[in-house]
């Protein structure tokens, strides 16, 4: 039993690890840090109606948030990065510090 804990532990290390190495994740990873030095709730998350305004863009549907503006390891937040990551790298743009920087990409790409 503590073995296989151990080798859980093990194998959730080296897949963080493996995140970390990469340079996508690890930006994703940096942005959603720095989010959250700006917003409590996601900026793309609509209070009245529920809506979640990047699902269009990241989805191509529109949709309600299911998580209640809680981006952090929100699935359609970080794939809306991801993409960002890939549109700044194919123009071969300095890719941005701080997430200020990168909140009205959403509409852009
Ligand atoms: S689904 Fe994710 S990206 Fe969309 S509003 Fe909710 S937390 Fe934000």
């Amino acid at each position: 039993m503590v073995r296989e804990i151990d080798e859980e532990i093990m194998e959730e290390r080296e897949l963080q690890k493996q995140e970390l190495e990469d340079p996508k994740k690890r930006w994703v990873l940096k942005m959603v840090k720095s989010a959250k030095r700006y917003h409590k709730l996601c900026p793309y998350y609509d209070k009245k109606t529920g809506m979640c305004l990047l699902m269009i863009t990241v989805e191509g549907v529109q949709g309600k948030c299911d998580r209640d503006g809680r981006y952090d390891g929100c699935p359609v937040f970080n794939k809306f990065l991801e993409k960002v990551y890939d549109s700044y790298k194919s123009r071969r743009k300095v890719l941005p510090n701080d997430f200020q920087d990168v909140v009205n990409q959403a509409y852009i790409i």
